[in-house]
Parts: C-alpha cells; structure tokens; sequence
C-alpha cells in the first residue's frame, strides 16, 4: 500500500539525504516542483511540433537556474555534482526534454569550475582558466545559454579518436572548421562549447590535443542544417551545427589546451550526468501508471488496479526503478577525482541501468495501462518514445558501457592473449 502513494517528491528527499545535500538544496528542488507543472502541460506541444521549450526556459531563467553550477564566487548558486544530479532527476520527472537540454547548458560549467581546479594544471594555466570562465560565468549568470556539440558522425564522441572539428591557432584565437550532428538546443543556444582538435602542423591529429571552446551562436561562419523529426526528445531540437572557419578569440576556451583528456580520464562521472534525466523520466512513467490503474487520470475514471496482472507489472516496474535510484546513488556519491577501477566500473553500471530499465519501465507501463494510454492525448507515448534515447548517448551509449564493463572485468591493465 506504501508504494501506492510512493511519489517522486519522496523519493527526491531520501535521496537529497543520502547524497548529503542541506536544506539549501531542498528549496532549490521545491523550486523545480513549482515550474515543473506548467512543463508538464507544455510538454506534449514541444513534442508535437518537434520544437524548442522556450517557455520553460524563460522560467528556468527567471528563477536564476541558468546560473546553477556557477561557483557562488563568480555569482551564481553554487550547485555541485550532486546537487546537480538530484535536480536534474527533478527537472526530468516534470519534463525529459527540458532535463536532457538543461543537461547541455549545465555541463558547460560543471566541467569547468570545480572539476578542472581538481586537476593538474600549471600556475599559468590555473591563472589563464580562471580570467575565461570569468567571461563564461558572467554570460551564464546574465542568462545566456549554452550548449554542448561534440557529436560527429565518427567514432570521436566514443573516445575512441580525435574530434574532426579542428582549432587552428590564429593571431588573437582560433579558426574553428567541421561538423557537429545532434547538437540540440541548436539555434535556442547563445554560445555552442565545442569540443574540437587542436591542429598542429606537421602533427597526427591526437586526442591530447583536445580543445573545448565556446562558439557563439551569431558568429561569422556559425550555420545550422539538416530537419529535426526525430522518434523521441524532439524538443531538443538537436540539428546539424556547422562551423565553416569561425574565428574564436582566445577567451573562448571553456578549459585549457590539452586538459579535457585528462578531466574525461580522471573525473569519469562527468560522462554520466545524463542519468539524472531517465531516471527522472522513469519516475514519471512509473507514477502515471499508478494513477491510471488506480482511475486518477482525468478522464480515465475505471480503476484497473484488482487485475493480478496489473499489480505484478507495477512491481516489476518499481523493482526496476528501485534497481536504478539504488545503483544512481552510490554512483552519484561516488563522483570524484581519480575514482578506484570499482568505482568506474559502477559509473557504467549505473549508466547502462539507469537508460536501459527507463525504456524497460515504459514499454511495462504501455503494456499494463493498455491501449488507451498510447494515445497521444496521454503523456506515456511520448515518454516511451522518450526514453529510448537515453541508451544512445555518447560516450557511454549502453553497448559501449557493456563492452568496456565486460572487458575491464576479464583483463588487467595491459593484458592480452598474445
Ligand atoms: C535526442 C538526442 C539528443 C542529443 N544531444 C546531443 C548533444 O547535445 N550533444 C552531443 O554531442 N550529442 C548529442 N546527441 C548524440 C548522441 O550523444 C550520440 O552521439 C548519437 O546518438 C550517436 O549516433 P550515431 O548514429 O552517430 O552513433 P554511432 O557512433 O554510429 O554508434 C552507433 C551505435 O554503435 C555503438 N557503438 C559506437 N561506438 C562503439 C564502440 N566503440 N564500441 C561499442 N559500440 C559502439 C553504440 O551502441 C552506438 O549507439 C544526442 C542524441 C539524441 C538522440
């Protein structure tokens, strides 16, 4: 009986306990919940018309989340990982689509304050980082948004080689020139944080050589192409991004040359801020299940809850959600500079459930409410559609996260069969 009124609002403050956070992070959630009706209701729309969440985004401006993992020094709310990561399961539970763009925006500074002070850097370059993320900070803070390219269709955005968008050192800056796929909140963003490879003359193009740099929008050279009419997360809006020798000045570097290799290798958990979305979505999924076999859902006033049926799909559907909040806290928790081979291993673990039992807990959900629950006028098609997506994020899409949990559990460090 418990699990019947069980809500995510519970949920969210259990976890806020075992991840630590204070009541300062509480009213941020609350804020969340207050914005998060009307995204809800706006959210069939967006999907609609494939379209971006403007609306939504104006609230999460007004009400100062553009500015939420700026450190407070550089004025914004000072939100870390965690924080972060409980919010963005909150904002995914009212809207996927707003979580998974709010994603982008986010990681433009969560990447870049704490994390990158973390990690081996010269005085000069520690000196030089902090005078650009001012310039960032200052844009974040006035409600710019940012989002966060590095998708190509090659297999640079697995990690497995360097990025095809080149940065050719040029007086003053540099010229950025290639192609990102998938690069949502295309044309809603105010500045696009590419990742892209230093070219060096005479040099093999090496992932050291890893730039990230912001690119705004209105630049010379700056095009977006390609429709968007995707399955599901259509109001990312995530179309093509063209970048045709767009001159950057120096201060667009959203972290030093030659660091994001080192960030992406000793700081994993920054690959796995996306599950907060589909965990959040899960969540959704898994709540108006009950509510329609209970007969809460207007206009859906026959209860369905007697069938054994019924009872045993929502348990399956709660183990696999438990499942996931489980192994997402530890995760969660976990998150840090130099994690153990243990540790890294739950990361991809946690990533791989968290996306995987979201599209699981959906397909439950249409299968168990029926066949008047996949009408679009209810909100469980859509996070069907939705949350198909989740497992198909690089760089840890849910095969990449098998093949390297897989080998990583049946090789030591520079083992072959040779
Ligand atoms: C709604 C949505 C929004 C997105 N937003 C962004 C965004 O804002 N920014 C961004 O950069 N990207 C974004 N992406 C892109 C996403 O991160 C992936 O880059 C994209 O889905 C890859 O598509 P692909 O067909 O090129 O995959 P491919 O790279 O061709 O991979 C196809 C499949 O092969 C498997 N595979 C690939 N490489 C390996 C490997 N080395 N080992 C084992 N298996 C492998 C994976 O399972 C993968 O799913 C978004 C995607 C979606 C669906």
């Amino acid at each position: 009986m418990r699990h019947a009124t069980a809500s995510g609002e519970a949920s969210c403050g259990s976890a806020a306990r075992a991840l630590g956070l204070d009541a300062e992070a509480m009213e941020l959630v609350a804020r969340i919940d207050e914005m998060g009706p009307a995204w809800a209701r706006r959210a069939a729309r967006y999907d609609a018309a494939a379209s971006f969440p403007f609306e939504n985004y104006e609230d999460l401006r007004r009400a100062g989340f553009l500015k939420l993992c700026v450190p407070k020094r550089h004025g914004g709310l000072g939100a870390g990982y965690r924080l972060y990561a409980l919010l963005s399961q909150r904002i995914g539970c009212w809207c996927a689509t707003t979580a998974n763009t709010f994603n982008m925006h986010v990681a433009n500074s969560l990447w870049t304050a704490d994390l990158v002070d973390e990690l081996d850097l010269t005085p000069k370059e520690r000196k030089g980082h902090e005078a650009r993320r001012v310039l960032h900070y200052g844009r974040m803070v006035a409600g710019k948004l940012y989002a966060q390219p590095f998708s190509e269709a090659s297999s640079a955005a697995a990690g497995i080689s360097p990025f095809g968008t080149t940065a050719t050192r040029v007086e003053g800056g540099f010229l950025l020139k290639g192609r990102k796929i998938f690069a949502s909140l295309s044309g809603a963003a105010d500045y696009y944080g590419v990742l892209c490879t230093e070219a060096k003359p005479q040099a093999r193009a090496s992932r050291r050589d890893t730039m990230f740099v912001a690119v705004p929008a209105d630049a010379k050279g700056v095009s977006i192409v390609g429709d968007w009419d995707p399955l599901g997360m259509r109001g990312t809006v995530s179309r093509t991004l063209l970048l045709d020798d767009v001159h950057v000045p120096d201060a667009a570097q959203l972290m030093p040359r030659g660091i994001y290799i080192q960030a992406a290798t000793r700081w994993p958990h920054m690959f796995m801020t996306l599950t907060g979305t589909y965990l959040g979505l899960m969540q959704a999924a898994y709540e108006f299940t009950i509510r329609y076999l209970r007969g809460e859902v207007d206009g859906m006033p026959v209860k369905r809850r007697m069938y054994p049926t019924k009872q045993i799909a929502v348990a399956e559907m709660l183990v696999k959600l438990e499942t996931a909040w489980a192994i997402w806290l530890r995760a969660v928790a976990e998150a840090k500079l130099d994690p153990s081979e243990e540790e890294r291993a739950r990361a991809l673990a946690c990533q791989y459930t968290v996306m995987e039992n979201c599209n699981e807990v959906c397909r439950l959900a249409i299968r168990t409410c029926g066949g008047q629950s996949m009408l679009r006028s209810l909100p469980l098609e859509r996070h069907y559609r939705d949350s198909r997506c989740g497992s198909l994020m690089l760089p840890w899409t849910a095969e990449i996260c098998m093949d390297r949990l897989g080998r990583g559990a049946l090789y030591r460090k520079g083992e072959t069969d040779e």
